[in-house]
């Protein structure tokens, strides 16, 4: 069972009284897979409502130290909180184990928020629903992370798995004869098993060079999960070159 943002099966429960529609999810829903939410109305916010950002942190908003204001300065905090629990409860109920929410919103999303200056930039980030849903074990997929392909929605947790197999691969060359073939950096790991320690250092090193200049990845923890190294490892290589 899924857990899914009901403005993404044709709820008008967005901020503005309109929905974010999403045949996919629809197609769940319809099939008996999923159980609708909207949690800021389960909060006990009216729609239509004044649009909300986080000016902080979403663990900081969890925490306390941080608000979800309306751009009119109201603070409703306590209602992401409490509709977020309220969906978790729902979750828990249900047995769900994944759920699909709405990308970009104070409470639903899940790989990006606006960054509480209401002037539209996004930040990386979790809104407060999906940050505690994943904090409590559930997996949490935005509708952004879904793809055409019906087969990966519906076993979302395989989908996920294969999503970050390919996040470690590195189309070797549009144009190349080997179009094809992709590398995939973890495998240098296996055979650094008999190099001079020297050598050793210096694969690493081009290893995380591959993974920082051309995979773009950018993020410590990004770089260890596609070359295989430790974090420890990575970052401690990083200092050594600043
Ligand atoms: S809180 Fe979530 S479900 Fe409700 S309107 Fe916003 S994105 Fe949709």
């Amino acid at each position: 069972m899924y857990i899914i943002s009901a403005c993404l099966c044709g709820v008008n429960c967005k901020y503005n009284g309109k929905d974010n529609l999403n045949e996919r999810c629809l197609k769940l829903f319809k099939e008996g897979k999923a159980v609708l939410v909207c949690p800021e109305q389960l909060g006990g916010l009216p729609t239509p409502r004044n649009p909300v950002e986080l000016n902080s942190s979403v663990q900081e908003v969890v925490e306390g130290k941080g608000r979800a204001l309306s751009n009119s300065g109201e603070d409703v905090t306590k209602q992401f909180l409490d509709g977020a629990y309220e969906t978790l409860k729902i979750a828990n109920q249900v047995g769900a184990t994944n759920a699909i929410l709405k990308e970009g919103s104070p409470s639903c999303g899940c790989n990006f928020v606006y960054d509480g200056t209401f002037t539209g930039n996004k930040i990386k980030g979790k809104g407060v629903t999906a940050y505690i849903l994943e904090k409590e074990g559930i997996n949490i997929f935005s509708d952004e992370d879904l793809e055409v392909d019906n087969n990966k929605l519906v076993y979302l947790n395989e989908y996920d798995r294969e999503k970050a197999r390919k996040r470690k691969l590195f189309r070797q060359s549009e144009q190349s004869e080997y179009e094809e073939e992709y590398f995939d950096l973890t495998e240098n790991i296996a055979d650094m098993s008999e190099l001079p320690p020297r050598v050793e250092e210096n694969v690493k090193k081009l290893m995380i060079s591959l993974a920082h200049d051309l995979m773009g990845f950018e993020e410590v923890d990004e770089i260890a999960e596609a070359t295989g190294l430790s974090i420890e490892e990575v970052q401690e290589i990083l200092n050594e070159d600043e």
